[in-house]
């Protein structure tokens, strides 16, 4: 159903070096879950969740198809890292995302425990990691999420622009 209601996607997926597990090399794994999520029609967003130098999660915006406001792709990789660690504190876990979490996925980034965060795109209007606003940096927390910006970010400011312009382009 909501795969017609996209343009093709111009884009091929990224090939990362598994010999260095850097970020960048975490975020081209994120690059491809957004691939993945406009190719099932969704706005591209993907996230992937590193612990102990492995990707324990991989998961792309599912909005429209899961009909799931709450079925971002931030908040579908924190759930499967807890169902895959066995528990719900995900300390020693970070997020790699290819667009800054809106304030649903930062709540969730801090409920969960996670150590790092880490953005390629910054949402000016709707990011609460620095974009909008820092929850992050919120005096009352009793938990410190690392978070880092700007992995990535032409590509996956690239992806998203083409997106919404190709997308303007169809619905005209
Ligand atoms: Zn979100």
């Amino acid at each position: 159903m909501p795969a017609k209601t996209v343009p093709p996607c111009p884009f091929a997926p990224m090939r990362p070096s598994y010999l260095s597990r850097d970020d960048e090399f975490f975020m081209k794994l994120a690059y491809n879950q957004a691939l993945k999520a406009w190719a099932s029609g969704e706005v591209p967003v993907g996230a992937v969740v590193e612990y102990g130098g492995e990707i324990v999660a991989a998961a792309h915006n599912m909005v429209e198809s899961a009909r799931d406001p709450t079925a971002h792709a931030e908040m579908l990789a924190i759930t499967q890292t807890a169902m895959k660690l066995g528990g719900w504190r995900l300390n020693g876990a970070t997020i790699y995302v290819t667009k800054e979490p809106c304030p649903m996925c930062a709540g969730a980034c801090v409920m969960s425990r996670l150590t790092r965060a880490v953005y390629a795109v910054e949402d000016p209007s709707m990011g609460f990691l620095g974009g909008a606003m820092k929850f992050h940096d919120l005096s009352t927390l009793n938990h410190s999420l690392q978070v880092s910006s700007g992995v990535l970010r032409e590509d996956c400011l690239k992806m998203l622009k083409t997106f919404f312009a190709l997308k303007r382009n169809m619905d005209e």
